[in-house]
């Protein structure tokens, strides 16, 4: 996918790399000190806790004053510098900015545009403690997307989803979350599942496929700079990242009742609706179970 121009000044990034950035001047914030780590192994030795949780909220507590500085040091444009992964990544994430925007506003919804969040291994959200296995994600109490620039060699190495065009779909597909936050189907959704536990997977996997197809509409809307082989390398990152690959390459057999995200081949057809309308109303992933 060939990179539009964009404005720094037009997109909203953080970020909580301590390194290329130059984000934490003098040194000081970022890293959690070895003593902590080694208090919060204990901790978590006596009391059987998650040693991640319990970093995540030592991080949080410690990196108020963090974040200050954070938000007033390195300029947008250095931290959308650092690497090719991070340009891609405001690059995409201003393209994104610029197709929904005006849908909003023709639909007479507000619209906020979300954060592009940097982290390098590990990092703090809204939502916890982010760390580089969950892979890039989306957090609705802060309207956040976190991205560990690292984790796209993982992604290209490991799991074969290789490419550009593959990682501007991960991008899209978080945007799309951003969006259900935003239309108010995330609240709906959350409510549906408080009611109705037994159905809350199949509604997690409804969310999942329609944030798939609103990537598959932004593709569309921007086809001028798509290559060719894009297409297939976008089905093939929607392959490899379905539960069902997932759960195979975990060596375990897949089950249905299990998926978060849908099928491979569940994905690969929302992304595929979404790119051949081009139309957000026709990504209702939600209609069968109105019945
Ligand atoms: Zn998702």
């Amino acid at each position: 996918m060939r990179l539009n121009k964009f404005n720094p000044a037009n997109i909203r990034v953080r970020d909580q790399r301590g390194g290329g950035g130059g984000r934490f001047p003098g040194g000081g914030g970022g890293k959690l000190g070895i003593v902590g780590i080694v208090i919060v192994l204990a901790i978590a030795y006596f009391t059987g806790a998650d040693p991640a949780q319990l970093l995540g909220g030592l991080e949080q507590a410690q990196h108020g004053q963090t974040q200050q500085q954070a938000q007033g040091g390195t300029s947008v444009a250095e931290s959308c510098s650092v690497n090719q992964y991070s340009t891609e990544a405001c690059a995409h994430l201003a393209s994104l900015d610029e197709t929904w925007e005006p849908k909003f506003r023709e639909a007479g919804i507000a619209f906020q545009q979300p954060i592009l969040n940097f982290y390098s291994q590990s990092g703090q959200s809204g939502c916890g403690a982010a760390q580089s296995a969950m892979g890039p994600f989306y957090c609705p109490s802060d309207q956040g997307i976190y991205i560990d620039t690292d984790f796209y060699n993982e992604m290209s190495s490991r799991m074969g989803a290789k490419g550009d065009f593959a990682r501007a779909y991960v991008m899209a597909h978080e945007y799309g979350h951003h969006i259900q936050t935003l239309t108010g189907t995330a609240a709906q959704v959350r409510q549906a599942q408080s009611r109705n536990p037994d159905a809350s997977n199949a509604l997690q996997v409804r969310m999942e496929l329609q944030a798939d197809c609103y990537a598959g509409v932004w593709a569309a809307l921007n086809s001028d700079r798509i290559e060719p082989g894009d297409i297939e390398e976008g089905l093939g990152a929607a392959h490899a990242v379905g539960d069902d690959t997932l759960m195979e390459a975990a060596g375990r057999r897949p089950v249905e009742a299990a998926f978060t995200h849908g099928s491979s081949a569940q994905r690969r057809e929302w992304l595929r609706i979404g790119l051949e309308t081009g139309d957000e109303d026709q990504c209702d992933t939600f209609a069968d179970l109105r019945g």
